[in-house]
Parts: structure tokens; C-alpha cells; sequence
């Protein structure tokens, strides 16, 4: 087990064999929080009371919480005690809404089991369920205490799942160079399942994100960064039902193309991101029509009506750009090359 040098104010171990009762205290009480598909597939490793939520972001319902709160009643769990999510990311935004509203706030342990989570949403301790269809429309900021990443879980990970999470690597490609030079060299490895290569990319992508989001906790100012891809991307999200990481690889995309036809991104520059999409295997594009653009005008980067955007001016460097609804629609409806 090795943790990580982060400075993120909670402690990130990386694993793998199934080590995480050693970091837990036996004086203490632990509600396990765990995603239908995990709890079939490792429920041998897991002893402990359990609530089963999801399967993935079926768990981000208020249904869950009452659910999870009812298991902490029922177990009498106090403020020194635990709840541990054990799922990919909704599991995790599920689990740590919970932890972090019953009494006011309860102990919460992150255990990511998808790549994404492991990447991405079980650092940062942002907490959501989703409400009246809207995504990520109730929720919090609460760090856990521990984030514990076991790669083994990775090994029953559908591969679309695996793919669908180098959306957002990508993402922290294009915000670093040396992560896009890193992953432009590993990438073979990585697509081929290294187990020690992705160990040093999820390493790699953690500390990027760890590092912005100490510069910016409550998402106001450069953790928007993070949001490369996503106002394009969540749109795509909801309008074709496809998943989080896949949507978020065309976002940066589009965002990439409208970057150039402002005359803000090289060509060259254009065609590096476009070849990394492509090498990870991921599709870019889709039709763009009118409803799918107006979907943007929800979004949380939106100021003034005009529909915020984050775009890359380089590799490794971007800014916020404000749009009009149509202007972006003028630019977004030239075929795309
Ligand atoms: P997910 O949690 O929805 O899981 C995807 C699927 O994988 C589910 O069907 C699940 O049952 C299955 N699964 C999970 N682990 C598995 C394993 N080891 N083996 C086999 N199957 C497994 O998906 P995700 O991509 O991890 O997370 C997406 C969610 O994360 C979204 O709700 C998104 O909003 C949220 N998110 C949150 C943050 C944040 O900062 N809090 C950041 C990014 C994304
Ligand atoms: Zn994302």
C-alpha cells in the first residue's frame, strides 16, 4: 500500500490487495455504503453491515439517502464514526451527501471502484444526488478522511468503462503538458491494461487536481478549470444519453474547435487533442443542433445569460470564455473537420 505525497488534507492510499481494514480503527463503527454490481462481485471482501445503493447513478436519489440514514439510526453511528462508500462515483456522491448532513456531519471513507472515481470525483470532496431530473442539484463540499484506491477493482470493470474514464484523463491532459507528453508516450500501456502504468496515471491526474483544487476549494475561480469539456459535454450527456467520460471527450472536442475558429488555439494544437481522442478510441462528434445548445443556457459556469466555457489556448493552458447562445450556435453549425 503506498499513500500519496498530496497535501489535499486527507490522507490517499493506492493499492492492490485489499488492504483497507488495516487503516480502520476497531473502536470505531463503520457503515458500508456499497454499489449493487461491487457488492455482487466483492461482497467476500467486505464484512461489516452494508447498505446496497445504485447500480451506478441510480444511487444519486434521495430514495438513498433516507436509506443510508436509517442504516446510521439503526446502528447508532455518532459523529466519530464512519460511513464507507464503496462504488464508483455515484456511490461515492451518494455516500459522502449522506456523511456529511446526518448529525451535521459523520466520518466518510472513499473506497473508488471505477477509474473515473479513482481519478477524478473521490478527490476534491465535492457531494451530490441529483433532484427533479436535474444532475448534481443538492449537495456539498466534504473532504473525506480517507480515500483508499485499490486497482484490483479495476479488473472487473467493463472495458466501456474504461474507455468512457479516459474522457476526463484527457481532460487533464490537455491542462497539463507534461501529463499530455506523459500519456502521448504510456498510452499504448495504458489502453493495454498496465496495471502499473495506470497506477502512475491516476497518480499523475490526482495530483493535478489536487493542486487546483487547493487553489480554489468552493469552485469559484480556477477549479472551473476542471470544467474543460463539460458545458459542450454535459449537454451531449443529457441529450444522448451517454456516459459521463464519453460525453466529456466530444466536449473537448467541440470546445477545441470553437477555441480555433475564435482564433484563440493553433491548428496544430487542434489536432493533437483531436488525435489523442481518437487514439483512446473515443468518438468526437455528433450532430449539434439548436435544443442541444440551448440545453448549455443551465449551465453552473453561466454568467449574465451568456453560456460559459472553458477553452484551451494551448496544451496546458486555458481560459474562460463567455458566450451568446447564438453566436455559439453560429460557430458550432459549420460542419465540423
Ligand atoms: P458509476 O458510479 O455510475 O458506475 C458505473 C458502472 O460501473 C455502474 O454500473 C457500477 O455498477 C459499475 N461498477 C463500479 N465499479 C465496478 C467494478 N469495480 N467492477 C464492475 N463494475 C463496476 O460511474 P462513475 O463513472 O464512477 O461515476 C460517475 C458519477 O460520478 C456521476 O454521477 C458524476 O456526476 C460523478 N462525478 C462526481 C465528481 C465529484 O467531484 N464529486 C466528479 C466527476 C464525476
Ligand atoms: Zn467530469
Amino acid at each position: 500500500m503506498k499513500k500519496l505525497d498530496l497535501r489535499a488534507g486527507y490522507d490517499v492510499y493506492i493499492d492492490n490487495s485489499f488492504n483497507v481494514c488495516l487503516l480502520l480503527d476497531k473502536r470505531k463503527k463503520y457503515l458500508y455504503v456499497i454499489d449493487e454490481m461491487v457488492d455482487a462481485l466483492y461482497s467476500r471482501y467486505i464484512s461489516g453491515e452494508k447498505v446496497i445503493v445504485g447500480p451506478g447513478e441510480k444511487a444519486k436519489d434521495m430514495s438513498t439517502i433516507l436509506r443510508i440514514y436509517d442504516a446510521c439510526i439503526e446502528k447508532e453511528l455518532d459523529r466519530g464514526d464512519f460511513i464507507i462508500a464503496v462504488g464508483g462515483g455515484s456511490t461515492g456522491d451518494a455516500a459522502g451527501f449522506a456523511a456529511s448532513t446526518f448529525k451535521r456531519g459523520i466520518g466518510f471513507i472513499n473506497i473508488p471502484t471505477t477509474l473515473l472515481a479513482m481519478i477524478d470525483s473521490s478527490i476534491g470532496g465535492k457531494t451530490a444526488i441529483d433532484y427533479k431530473g436535474i444532475k448534481n442539484q443538492v449537495g456539498t463540499f466534504y473532504d473525506p478522511f480517507i480515500v483508499y484506491m485499490d486497482t484490483e477493482f479495476l479488473k472487473t470493470l467493463p472495458t466501456s468503462e474504461i474507455k468512457s474514464s479516459m474522457g476526463e484523463v484527457i481532460k487533464y491532459a490537455v491542462l497539463s503538458r507534461s501529463l499530455y507528453e506523459w500519456l502521448d508516450n504510456n498510452l499504448n500501456d495504458v489502453l493495454s491494461m498496465d496495471y502499473e502504468v495506470i497506477k502512475d496515471m491516476i497518480e499523475k491526474c490526482i495530483k493535478i487536481k489536487v493542486d487546483i483544487v487547493n487553489q480554489d476549494k468552493t469552485d469559484r475561480g480556477i477549479r472551473t478549470h476542471l470544467n474543460l469539456g463539460h458545458t459542450i459535454g454535459h449537454a451531449l450527456e443529457t441529450h444522448y444519453d451517454i456516459s459521463h467520460g464519453t460525453a466529456v471527450a466530444a466536449g473537448i472536442y467541440y470546445e477545441s474547435l470553437v477555441s480555433y475558429r475564435l482564433g484563440i488555439l493553433q491548428s496544430k494544437k487542434l489536432h493533437c487533442i483531436i488525435e489523442l481522442i481518437d487514439r483512446c478510441g473515443l468518438k468526437a462528434q455528433y450532430h449539434l443542433d439548436k435544443e442541444l445548445v440551448s440545453l448549455m443556457s443551465h449551465d453552473k459556469k453561466n454568467v449574465g445569460g451568456k453560456i460559459g466555457l472553458i477553452l484551451p489556448e494551448d496544451i496546458g493552458r486555458v481560459r474562460k470564455v463567455l458566450m451568446d447562445e447564438k453566436d455559439l450556435y453560429e460557430i458550432l453549425k459549420v460542419p465540423a473537420i
